[in-house]
């Protein structure tokens, strides 16, 4: 929940404004005194928008201010609604909020926290959207600062995470260093350290265990939970590393392993017997299968839920029984992460902010050389980029889903939308259901060209590349025949280059003879690139030979006209 104050007329009017954009997600807090309302936001709010001065939030709040990983997010707007300041908790939320306050209030978020202008990842946040908490938050500041400054940070553990770039000077080999990030799921921290060195060691703990649980009916709480704790301490891993606690949907009202795993902060997920039943465990139980249907619950559910979390999964803890309850842990290997991203027709302004921020993320990034151009000031320091030249698309393909299987967050990209005439389809023929897929959608060459030729796409359309590299001519042709005959608008990709030349004149005399010869034809050369060229002319009159390899071009249906210079295929629910 979003706590706002305001004392002002505009501060009212914009927290009113705030509360209607954001339906349930916004508290207005009204008190005659704004300072008594600040305070109760700071209480009871996860985050505060105050439409007061800094300074005046900044004395109201001062005596409350605990840590920053449990304090409130607060942003403080200017009077005029000119900026919104990111004042406490920015990478808890605070700056993200006052981006947000953008598109309700029309405020430039001004962001002062150190890693956000340098292009670093913050440390604070790391992880986070994979489950990452951080163990030792105390050393947050010290180890971020070193990481900031370009100091050697030892990283240890993220292999295997799809885990966004830290800069090059944070590394596994970096020399001398004197901290360090360490990701692990192990209970001892020492162990693993030079003397004197662990209190300089940043922990995350990963996400990386499931406790899987069977039960007696009717079994105490108290009796899961110290089986719980007892199996993970003999384990030696963290309990801060377990995502949640699996059982079989038999148990799945069963009060004692609910309440065990509640207090722990966990969620239980359960199975049928059947899904468990095929699962291969250590020690299975002939007892178990006559009364449940699965000769393994606690086992064959820990295994199960980590493999559907992970792409692999191991026992770190076999069966171990208490009274009246069984209990096992196991440990799942993530799985990695490629985003297929449409980085749209070339202006900076039509990139999303999906698109940039899945950037941001990606450790790797795989694509042409000319793309990677196009987005080269928003990479990261840290990321690996693995650019190609043209013709290169299945290896790209190749390598981006490899990268991805590794563990790695990869981003493919390609212009326009990634997947139309381009890599998502190489990429996700190779892909495996061993990683994650997330298509971050691009604006297109067609949907630029026809946004600048006026609305030639208003009705039904077909797409249709001239490209014959792949696809044979008689099938490019057969479409166009059937494009024409089917009366639809037709939008050419890859319409011509210097060796593919008179494709492009056999598929417009094609369409000629199915429709007018004064039929628009609009061709957009570079669409939103700074050499952007637009051209509407009609099938009687368009000449090929403007067109190239850099264009698309769009071919009326029998209805569309040009209305005051402009291209226009009606709707037509007014069919004459
Ligand atoms: N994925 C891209 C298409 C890539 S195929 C998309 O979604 O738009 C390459 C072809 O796209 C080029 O030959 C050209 O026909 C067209 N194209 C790509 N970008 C363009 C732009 N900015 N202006 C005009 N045509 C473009």
């Amino acid at each position: 929940m979003i706590g706002v104050i305001a004392a002002t007329a505009s501060g009212r009017t914009a927290a009113a404004t705030l509360a209607a954009a954001w339906p349930g997600e916004v508290r207005v807090l009204a008190d005659e005194r704004p300072a008594d309302a600040l305070r109760e936001a700071w209480r009871t709010c996860d985050a505060v928008v105050s439409f007061l001065a800094v300074g005046a939030t900044v004395r109201v709040l001062a005596p409350l201010l605990g840590h920053k990983t449990g304090d409130p997010a607060v942003v403080c707007v200017d009077e005029s609604m000119s900026f919104a300041v990111a004042v406490l908790g920015g990478h808890h939320g605070a700056n993200l909020l006052a981006r947000r306050l953008t598109g309700v209030l029309g405020t430039q978020p001004v962001i002062t926290t150190a890693s956000d202008g340098a292009n670093v990842s913050a440390l604070d946040s790391y992880g986070r959207d994979l489950g990452f908490t951080v163990h030792n938050p105390d050393l947050l500041a010290h180890v971020g600062a070193a990481v900031l400054s370009g100091e050697p940070v030892l990283l240890d553990g993220a292999d295997g995470w799809p885990l966004p770039p830290l800069p090059p000077n944070v590394a596994p080999d970096a020399e001398d260093a004197t901290t360090g990030i360490l990701i692990t799921d192990r209970a001892e921290l020492s162990c693993m350290c030079h003397d004197g060195w662990f209190g300089n060691r940043l922990v995350y703990r990963p996400p990386s265990l499931v406790v899987g649980v069977g039960s007696a009916r009717g079994v105490p709480a108290a009796e899961v939970g110290e089986l719980i704790d007892r199996t993970l301490a003999e384990a030696g891993v963290a309990p801060e590393s377990v995502r949640c606690v699996a059982t079989i949907d038999l148990k799945a009202d069963e009060q004692g392993i609910l309440d065990a795993a509640a207090e722990r902060g966990w969620n239980v997920v359960t199975y049928p017997a059947g899904t468990l039943s095929a699962v291969e465990v250590p020690n299975p139980s002939e007892v178990v299968e006559a009364e449940v249907g699965t000769p393994s619950v606690a086992e064959a559910s820990a295994l199960h839920a980590a493999r559907e979390f992970g792409r692999a999964a191991e026992l770190v803890a076999p069966k171990r029984k208490s009274a009246n309850a069984t209990c096992a842990v196991a440990r799942l290997t993530p799985r990695g992460r490629l985003a297929v991203v449409g980085l749209g027709p070339g202006a900076r302004d039509l990139l999303t902010p999906r698109a940039e921020e899945a950037l941001r993320r990606a450790s790797v990034i795989v694509g042409l050389d000319q793309y990677v151009d196009q987005v080269r000031d928003l990479v990261r320091p840290g990321t690996r980029v693995l650019e190609s030249g043209l013709g290169q698309e299945e290896e790209r393909a190749r390598t981006a889903v490899e990268e991805a299987a590794r563990g790695r967050a990869v981003a493919l990209i390609g212009s326009g939308d990634a997947g139309v005439y381009a890599m998502a389809s190489p990429a996700l023929e190779f892909a495996g259901a061993d990683i994650d897929v997330d298509g971050v959608p691009g604006i297109t060459a067609a949907v630029a060209a026809s946004n600048l030729l006026g609305a030639p796409l208003g009705h039904d359309h077909a797409y249709i590349s001239l490209s014959d590299l792949h696809t044979p001519w008689e099938v490019i042709e057969r479409r166009v025949r059937a494009a024409a005959e089917g009366d639809f608008t037709v939008c050419f990709y890859n319409p011509r280059s210097r060796a593919r030349d008179w494709q492009l004149p056999a598929a417009l005399k094609i369409l000629a003879a199915h429709r007018p010869p004064d039929t628009p034809v609009g061709f957009v050369r570079n669409a939103t690139r700074p050499d952007q060229n637009a051209t509407l002319t009609t099938l009687a009159d368009v000449d090929p030979a403007d067109v190239d390899m850099f264009t698309v071009v769009l071919v009326g249906s029998s209805r569309s006209r040009a209305v005051a210079g402009r291209f226009v295929t009606p709707r037509g629910y007014r069919w004459a």
